[in-house]
């Protein structure tokens, strides 16, 4: 089958054709992605309203154009997968009329995504993956370890109770001056950095909770920033290197124990388990090193996507849409309304009387 992806829940406009193989894993046919980043730049984070009215002037030419490349004529899509929610009303309200529309006047069928769905199902087009795995989303919004035990079947283990890991680079980043998006800054800054200069705090580390908490880690870099003023570009790599160690140890912590749960959750599940990673903020090579190191320990296979599909992208969307085809599950009504709010959990509720 084929399937148009929209994807307009934050300040990407993203719309993609993807299609699914026998063996379950799929193709991309075309993925077209318009980040609104110089738009936002200037105020050093998202604005909503500027976000909404960029997707309306962005997305039918990249609707169209995502068509074009991928060849594939729009009466002979099977079905349109457009994201529902989480995020802003305003850009959730743009690409879902859209996916709406487009369902309604080619008579197919219309998938309303939960993004993070999107984000947690991702792995499974580029490699042969297995329920039930943990998976590790780190973005600019969302910090969550989730447990993926089928599809619309998702378990929500810990999240972050103040910043996403996403956001405490951004804002890092900002104190020190450094350009946003902060994680790529960060990280570059972080090289050649005395990461044992600054012992930064590690925030629920050692608590039987798999919660997540970056906020004092911020608070902890300003103060820091402000002892050694005038900051030089030497402080300001040790800060760095500080603070993603101090993310690796966290991690190492929290992430840590949800592998233990998740083997004595599922004693009996045949083969390697799987941890896999999504989210801006995958990029992160420190990051990766870590999740890879404790993976080996706790005999897990560590799965990252490609970077462009950890970010937020609407091949993802399609292939949420095209998974919940290939099991027969039900479109979504033309009623469906968008979800600012929308937690993993009762991604499908209506799903699951289906038995999967
Ligand atoms: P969401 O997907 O939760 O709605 P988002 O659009 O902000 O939010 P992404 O586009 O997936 O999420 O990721 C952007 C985030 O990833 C930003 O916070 C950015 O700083 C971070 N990021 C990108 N590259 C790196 C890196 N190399 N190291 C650390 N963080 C990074
Ligand atoms: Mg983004
Ligand atoms: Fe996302």
């Amino acid at each position: 089958s084929l399937v148009l992806g929209i994807e307009t829940s934050c300040d990407e406009t993203a719309a993609a054709v993807v299609s699914r193989r026998e063996d379950g894993t799929g193709d991309i046919l075309a993925d077209v992605v318009l980040s609104q980043m110089d738009e936002h730049s200037a105020y050093g984070g998202v604005v909503p309203e500027i976000a909404a009215r960029a997707h309306v002037d962005a997305l039918d030419t990249l609707i169209a154009e995502a068509l074009e490349r991928s060849g594939v004529r729009l009466r002979d899509i099977d079905a349109v997968a457009a994201t529902a929610g989480p995020g802003l009303i305003g850009g959730l309200l743009v690409g879902l009329m859209t996916g709406k529309a487009i369902a309604r006047t080619t008579g197919k069928p219309l998938y309303a995504i939960n993004h993070l769905e999107g984000h947690a199902l991702t792995a499974r087009l580029t490699d042969k993956l297995t329920f039930p795995y943990l998976m590790l989303l780190v973005s600019g919004g969302h910090t969550q370890l989730v447990l993926v035990r089928g599809i619309g079947d998702y378990e929500r283990w810990g999240t972050t109770i103040d910043d996403a890991l996403g956001e405490a680079f951004d804002k890092t980043a900002k104190l020190l001056g450094l350009p946003y998006p902060g994680g790529p800054a960060v990280e570059s800054a972080a090289r050649g950095g005395d990461e044992r200069r600054f012992d930064f705090p590690r925030p629920l580390v050692g608590e039987a909770r798999l919660d997540f908490s970056f906020s004092g880690l911020k608070t902890a870099v300003r103060q820091a920033a402000e002892g050694v003023a005038p900051v030089s570009d030497q402080d300001i790599s040790d800060i760095c290197a500080s603070f993603q160690r101090a993310i690796g140890r966290t991690l190492e912590d929290r992430i840590g124990r949800g592998l233990q749960r998740f083997k004595s959750e599922f004693p009996e599940t045949h083969g390697v388990p799987a941890l896999v990673v999504a989210g801006g903020v995958a990029a992160n090579q420190e990051l990766r090193r870590v999740l890879t190191d404790l993976c080996g320990k706790h005999g897990f296979r560590f799965v990252a996507p490609p970077h462009r599909l950890c970010t937020d992208n609407a091949v993802m969307i399609a292939w949420a849409g095209l998974e919940r085809m290939a099991l027969d599950l039900p479109a979504d009504d033309f009623a469906f309304a968008p979800r600012s709010r929308w937690p993993l959990d009762d991604a499908a509720p209506a799903l699951l009387a289906y038995g999967k």
